[in-house]
């Protein structure tokens, strides 16, 4: 079972590990939300689960334990850990199964497709859109776990290309290309837990994204298994042999096919990594910085701009410890960084020589546009603790407070507007109910041509599960509804999985599906693929 022994049940990372919310933080959220119930840890009573229907002989490793069951039952939405937390879980598989080949996963995929039996891709199980949820109980499934696929396969020097099996997390991704020198620079915010499979199959984007790329920038090839056979596109720089099957498969979330290998495009090792902060007087002086270093092609490898609510909750949280934080504060209004003000933080990484060139234009742009340099502790603090961050949704639930995250990215033009839209609607969702939600937002992946917003929405909760995820889903429904109605995009980097499967014909129209629906059918023509992921979708944000 490796590593998925040691995942907490109902809650991010790893049992043990922990990242509390501080006081000051707990303070600010009873300012706006009020008082909440904690969310027990646990149903406080055994798990039951009904047997898993017995299968047949599958050429590969197959467990019915039942914690490996429940584990792979669901992924990490917020309504994933509240129903995982009160033991109402809904369905589980009935087993999960772990091939260790290529050959293995087409073998389970002949069975499966022969005997009738559903089966789940599961990466790293991180999907925050029901993309790993068990539907029912109609049919027997099976959750297909790459773990064991999770091997530097090949490494071609010279070309600066790496092959790793599918399920191969991110630090070992990055251990395995640090030993030659390399590294992939493809940092998600699940990056602990999440797959280089899953990266591909959902079109995750890194927090370096700005010099690394998104993973549709990364693949050079890969290897797909599918009821009907297999696609084998090996790596090249650039090719003009029809469509690139190899974006097919981008985004196709487990429906065309099992990818078991992918070949990467990887960088030396940067000496350094360096992420500096400032504060902007507003978010629009921010956003014109943000927008110009990324036009004018300053070397930067992250960006994020918090706008003025993010901002003070980090200002909060970071200056609480501090004895100075009324003199800051003082000085900071005299200098005229109100409660409009926006933190930036800036970072680059490579050689001493790289890094500071683009500091330094990065400094020169926020000079015009009278940012305050704040230094480098905010942003190594930042570093170090981005990929514990997440923990922080378990300390909420135990104080009584729900947090999600949602995210769309439009043109330059437009994305104030976007942004204005979607945080009317979060913050106004449970309003009919006397309920307030309080929401930040950020940009984080700057294009030439715009750049994603990221939304992270906090409400309070009750002692009865089925009560907050109605909220949940409530504040879910009004901004996918707002970011549609905006013709913005349904998702810049988490996917569509069951839960936004149902608006995914208003953003690519009846064509759009049909043809997504025809690959479909040509590489798994019985279904048995992840049914309700992108296709075929029922509203199932309550399930
Ligand atoms: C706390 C947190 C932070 C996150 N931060 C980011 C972020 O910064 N950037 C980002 O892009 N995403 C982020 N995500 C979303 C999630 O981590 C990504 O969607 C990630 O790419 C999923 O990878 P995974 O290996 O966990 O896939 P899973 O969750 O296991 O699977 C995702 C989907 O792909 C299918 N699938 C998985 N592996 C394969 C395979 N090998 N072949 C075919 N189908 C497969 C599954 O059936 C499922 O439908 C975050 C999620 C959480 C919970």
């Amino acid at each position: 079972m490796g590593e998925s022994a040691r995942r907490r049940l109902g809650g991010w990372g790893f049992e043990g590990e922990d990242f509390p919310p501080t006081g000051e933080f707990l303070r600010w959220l009873e300012r706006h939300l009020g008082t909440g119930v904690a969310v027990l840890r646990g149903p406080g009573r055994p798990w039951r689960l009904p047997a898993g229907r017995e299968l047949p002989e599958l050429a590969a490793e197959v467990s019915q334990d039942e914690r490996d069951r429940l584990t792979h039952s669901r992924g990490q939405g917020l309504p994933d850990i509240l129903r995982l937390r009160a033991g109402a879980v809904g369905f589980t598989p009935d087993a999960v199964c772990r091939p260790a080949t290529f050959e293995e996963v087409g073998e389970v995929l002949e069975r499966c497709d022969q005997a009738g039996i559903r089966i789940i891709p599961w990466g790293g199980g991180t999907s925050v859109t029901g993309g790993v949820n068990v539907i029912d109980d109609q049919v027997p499934t099976l959750s297909l776990d790459l773990e064991r696929l999770g091997e530097l396969e090949n490494f071609d020097e010279r070309s600066r290309l790496a092959t790793f099996g599918a399920g191969v997390t991110g630090p070992r991704v990055e251990s395995s290309l640090a030993e030659l020198g390399m590294t992939l620079g493809h940092f998600p915010q699940s990056w602990e837990l999440s797959t280089l499979g899953g990266w591909v199959v959902t079109r995750s984007s890194g927090q370096e994204s700005l010099g690394y790329g998104r993973i549709d920038d990364m693949v050079a090839g890969l290897r797909l298994v599918a009821p009907a056979g297999s696609l084998e596109l090996a790596p090249s720089p650039g090719s003009a042999a029809g469509p690139d099957l190899r974006r097919f498969v981008l985004g196709s979330e487990g429906r065309f096919g099992i990818v078991t290998s992918v070949t990467v495009r990887v960088h030396p090792s940067p000496q350094r990594r360096v992420v500096q902060a400032a504060l902007m007087r507003s978010w629009d002086d921010g956003l014109e910085v943000v927008r110009e270093l990324t036009q004018n092609r300053t070397p930067l490898t992250m960006l994020r701009l918090s706008d003025a609510p993010e901002t003070q909750v980090a200002m909060a949280v970071g200056l609480q410890a501090s004895r100075s934080e009324p003199l800051i504060r003082g000085y900071l209004r005299v200098r005229g960084f109100g409660p409009r003000a926006c933190l930036l933080l800036f970072g680059a990484t490579g050689g001493s020589k790289a890094i500071d060139r683009a500091i330094d234009g990065a400094r020169s742009v926020l000079r015009r546009h009278r940012g305050l340099p704040l230094g480098s502790k905010p942003g190594a603090k930042w570093l170090r603790d981005r990929f514990r961050h997440p923990y922080l949704r378990d300390g909420l639930l135990d104080s009584g407070y729900a947090t999600d995250t949602l995210e769309t990215a439009a043109p330059w033009s437009a994305l104030e507007e976007v942004r204005d839209h979607v945080r009317k609607a979060i913050s106004g969702a449970l309003t009919d109910r006397g309920e307030a939600v309080a929401v930040l937002s950020h940009i984080s992946h700057p294009y030439l041509d715009g750049a994603s917003l990221y939304f992270t929405f906090f409400f309070r909760t009750t002692a009865l599960v089925e009560q907050n995820i109605a909220r949940w889903a409530k504040i879910k429904r009004a901004a996918t509804r707002a970011i549609v109605s905006s013709r913005a995009t349904l998702t810049h980097h988490h996917g569509i999985g069951q839960w936004h499967a149902p608006w995914l014909p208003e953003e690519i129209g009846p064509s759009g599906v049909a043809a997504l629906r025809a690959v479909a059918d040509a590489l798994d023509p019985k279904g048995i693929l992840n049914p309700r992921v992108l296709l075929d979708p029922v509203d199932r944000l309550e399930a």
